[in-house]
């Protein structure tokens, strides 16, 4: 292959906290592009529990030894936070028909903002199928052993934020 094509997926999303079903998404996003920048909104209106540098550093964490990925901070419009880091597509997760509505509708608006900027889809793996960083959040609010479901860099973060309540 050529060393012009270099292909690059922008990950959008709030990944507070990143969970395993992130990961895995990221993981095999490596085998189809040469490059995953896992990108995090600044101008998200959920409350957040950790801030964005620490979700942040937990991401960089995870793949310390991976060069090929890489986490910013965006702001404003996504289509142009991806065109700035030379994306050659965005990069969703998909865990079944309550996120299509959501992702379709966002997709086919990026696609009116961007017509040249295509949305991948990549169906998640049937073990992360429930795994939502809300509901981890959740779980491990109540004291429930959420370390299946996330990186153990994220399970030790969470139990310091709990036990800190
Ligand atoms: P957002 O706030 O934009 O939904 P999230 O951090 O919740 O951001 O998710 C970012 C992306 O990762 C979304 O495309 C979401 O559908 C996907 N995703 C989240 N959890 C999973 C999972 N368990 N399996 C596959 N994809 C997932």
């Amino acid at each position: 292959m050529p060393d012009a094509i270099h292909t690059i997926a922008f990950y959008p999303g709030s990944f507070d906290p990143l969970t395993n079903g992130h990961l895995n998404i990221i993981q095999r996003a490596l085998r189809v592009f040469d490059q995953v920048v896992v990108a995090m909104a600044q101008n998200m209106n959920k409350r957040a529990m950790f801030t964005l540098e620490e979700r942040q550093a937990l991401v960089k964490a995870c793949f310390d030894d991976e060069p090929r990925v890489s986490v910013v901070i965006f702001d404003g419009l996504m289509v142009e936070a991806a065109r700035a880091h030379h994306a050659t597509a965005v990069l969703r997760g998909l865990r079944g028909v309550a996120d299509f509505e959501t992702e379709f509708q966002m997709a086919t608006m990026n696609n009116v903002l961007a017509p040249s900027l295509e949305t991948v889809f990549m169906m998640t793996e049937k073990s992360h199928f429930f795994v939502s960083s809300h509901l981890v959040r959740e779980v491990a609010s109540l004291g429930g052993d959420i370390s299946p479901l996330v990186p153990e860099p994220v399970n030790q973060a969470l139990r310091e934020r709990i036990a800190r309540k």
